[in-house]
């Protein structure tokens, strides 16, 4: 699964971090529902690091385990304006306000399609440390947080996308540029 492996510095220390494979839509792993999360192990920390260093290496805002091919109920989210953080076992406690806005994901490259999310979420779940934490928000964060926690139940924001006219014909061209890219991958182009 790991790509590559580079040495980065992360959270102070020096440790290998892997960039691992995004998985895109039409893998069985981005539809079914992940399990949850029963220890935070040395083994969680692990691909917790590997996903942060993949959703940058992609700039990414979020990135959910399935999304690498993992079933387990965690993601990581950097929205830019808060601290990185991964949130393991995560539930939406309440959610007000249902907004449009534009999406896109890394499982859709290429693809930015309008859909309704709270504007306002509360959420509770675990930290890295294991301890339990609630987390409110708005805007950005809480649109991220909504997004992450659908793939952990194998749904992908295209589900919710309403205009599927539209839809069909982004779709068709992203796996257009993906089959171009892996016919000049297979070229050496
Ligand atoms: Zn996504």
């Amino acid at each position: 699964m790991a790509l590559v492996v580079i040495s980065s510095k992360f959270r102070g220390a020096k440790v290998n971090v892997a960039i691992l494979e995004i998985r895109t839509i039409g893998d069985d792993v981005l539809r079914q529902v992940a399990e949850p999360v029963r220890k935070v192990n040395a083994q969680i920390k692990t691909l917790v690091s590997d996903m942060f260093e993949t959703m940058y290496a992609s700039d990414g805002v979020g990135l959910a385990a399935p999304q690498v091919g993992v079933g387990k109920r965690l993601f990581v989210i950097d929205v830019g304006d808060h601290e990185p953080f991964a949130l393991i076992n995560p539930v939406l406690v309440k959610g007000w306000e249902p907004v449009l806005d534009q999406e896109g994901c890394l499982s859709v490259p290429g693809v930015y399609m309008p859909v309704t999310r709270f504007k306002r979420v509360l959420f509770k779940g675990r930290n890295i440390q294991d301890r339990a934490v609630t987390i409110e928000a708005s805007a950005l964060l809480a649109r991220a947080l909504q997004h992450e926690l659908d793939h952990l139940d194998g749904k992908i924001f295209v589900h919710l996308v309403e205009d599927k006219l539209t839809l069909e014909q982004e779709l068709a061209e992203m796996r257009r540029r993906l089959n171009n890219k892996q016919k000049a991958a297979v070229t050496g182009a």
